[in-house]
């Protein structure tokens, strides 16, 4: 079948990014007739490696998911310029494609209204939500450990164990530690082990844009999940407006195909996942003669009040080796000041006031240490004619060659316990804020209880080596289960 419409179904969603991607799949799971229309190409899994390569090539600054052009054409009338056509993919897994896949709860403050600003209250709190995260976390794969003091409660383990540190972020954490600081884990949605089917990280370090070992999640998981369970994915179909029946239901979707030709694909339910911009902008297009305003506008609101979330970079020059694109992700961030944004910070060693207590109300603030910034690592391989022989740091903080590392490893095999704890060397002495809620019970109780020596900071480091192969992990210099067996690719489930 091409593109033509199916008869009228069950459900028809819109939009092949991970909303649309999960709730397709569970509908079609469920046994109710779905289609999916997607706007953007659906992209060959094989086809990945080609993109990496493409993306990592010295001066390549364009996208590798056939983004921008005259198809994504738009304009920016607002003071600050949104980057549209580079944000977001627009094909099957949606901007999930080249995300960087971070993904942190939000904190009960967020719900409620908790931070002292002018951000309302929701009509849902965590507590609604909480079941629902868990439920994500699950299907996404996320890993991550139980050692941020500052993260809501939840019942149950993150499904996969958490990454150490990089090299980079330790090399951050041991600068925040002085500040009084404290970082911790990252849940992050790429596999540290095989789950689903899918590859454990190996390392490319290409993350944004592409995983080429699939180990970071995408949405196309679950559009391969749907059409398992008997949905039908059309790609390359934009929607262009949707149609109501005589009681102001929504009883048709109008897609265009490559041709120009607009077909009609009728549907008993919709569901409206094309992203943050387009549905506004789906529903402004919907306008007739019943809905002059657009669909489900009779606030006037629809299209207003866009937010996203403000990001503010520090950058600076370091005097040693940072190494970030050796990991193509965050392992370490800092949610201290999250809930309590304002707060004084004190010298570890001094008792120094490094920023005093800030006397304004704050909106929340995470602090993030970008592994992906810098050279990539053909741009430094270019650069260097030792590659590959400083590629990890011993436990003395000398930098060894890989061949050393392999010789470690091979010893360490038969000793790796199976656990699926991954213990991060504790990174602090600092005091969690009085005011941080919902903390782990387990998390803080780790926290504490770790000996909080110099002897044991910023003791991981990683390795790097060809694509395709293996990633090795440095040991911590406490134990670790870093580099389990069956670490590397493995095949990627079968459609
Ligand atoms: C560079 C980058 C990094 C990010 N990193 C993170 C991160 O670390 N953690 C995190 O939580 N989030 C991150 N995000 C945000 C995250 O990717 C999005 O929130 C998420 O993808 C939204 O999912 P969605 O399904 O709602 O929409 P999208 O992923 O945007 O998918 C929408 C789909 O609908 C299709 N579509 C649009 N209009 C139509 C139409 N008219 N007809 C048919 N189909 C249509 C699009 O082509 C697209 O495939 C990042 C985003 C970007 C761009
Ligand atoms: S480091 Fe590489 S293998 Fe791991 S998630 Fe990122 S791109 Fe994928």
């Amino acid at each position: 079948m091409g593109r033509e419409p199916s008869e009228r179904v069950d459900v028809c969603v819109v939009g092949a990014g991970p909303a649309g991607a999960l709730a397709a799949s569970s509908l079609a799971s469920d046994g109710h007739d779905v289609v999916v229309l997607e706007a953007g190409p659906r992209f060959d899994f094989e086809s990945r490696q080609r993109r990496m390569e493409e993306a990592i090539r010295p001066g390549h600054h364009g996208s590798v998911w056939e983004m921008g052009g005259e198809r994504d054409a738009f304009s920016a009338t607002g003071e600050q310029y949104y980057p549209l056509n580079v944000a977001r993919v627009k094909g099957v897994g949606g901007s999930t494609l080249h995300w960087q896949g971070m993904v942190m709860r939000l904190h009960p403050t967020d719900f409620d209204g908790g931070h002292g600003n002018d951000d309302p209250a929701w009509p849902i709190g965590y507590d609604d939500l909480r079941p629902y995260y868990a439920d994500a976390e699950r299907a996404l794969g996320v890993a991550g450990d139980a050692d941020n003091p500052f993260a809501p409660a939840r019942e149950d383990p993150f499904p996969l164990p958490g990454f150490p540190p990089s090299h980079s972020d330790s090399l951050f954490a041991e600068a925040c530690e002085a500040l009084g600081i404290t970082t911790h884990s990252v849940p992050n949605a790429r596999n540290s082990e095989g789950y689903d089917g899918r590859s454990a990280c190996v390392g490319y370090g290409t993350c944004q844009p592409v995983c080429p070992s699939g180990a970071k999640y995408d949405a196309s998981v679950h559009i391969q999940d749907a059409e398992a369970a008997g949905a039908r994915v059309v790609d390359r179909v934009p929607v262009q407006r949707l149609e109501t029946d005589g009681d102001g239901r929504v009883s048709a979707a109008v897609y265009a195909t490559p041709d120009g030709t607009e077909h009609r694909q009728a549907a008993r339910e919709f569901v409206l996942a094309a992203g943050g911009v387009e549905i506004p902008r789906l529903l402004l297009l919907s306008r007739s003669a019943a809905h002059p305003d657009g669909l489900a506008n009779a606030s006037g609101l629809v299209g207003r009040y866009f937010m996203d979330h403000l990001f503010a970079g520090a950058g600076g020059t370091l005097d040693r080796e940072t190494r970030q694109n050796h990991v193509g992700f965050i392992t370490s961030e800092c949610h201290q000041f999250y809930d309590d944004p304002g707060q004084a910070v004190e010298r570890i060693e001094t008792g120094e006031t490094v920023v005093p207590s800030a006397g304004e109300r704050l909106s929340p603030i995470k602090l993030e240490f970008l592994n992906y910034a810098g050279p990539s690592p053909v741009e430094l391989a270019l650069d260097a004619d030792d590659w590959a022989t400083r590629c990890w740091r011993t436990s003395e903080g000398t930098t060894a060659p890989a061949s050393r590392w392999a010789a470690w490893s091979a010893s360490r095999h038969a000793a790796r316990t199976g656990s699926r704890s991954t213990p991060r060397p504790p990174t602090t002495t600092a005091t969690p804020s009085p005011t941080s809620s919902g903390r782990s019970a387990t998390g803080w109780r780790a926290r504490s209880t770790g000996p909080p020596t110099s002897s044991t900071r910023c003791s991981t480091s990683w390795a790097w080596t060809s694509p395709g192969r293996s990633v090795p992990r440095t040991p911590a210099r406490r134990t670790t289960t870093w580099g389990r067996p069956g670490w590397g690719p493995t095949p990627r489930r079968a459609s």
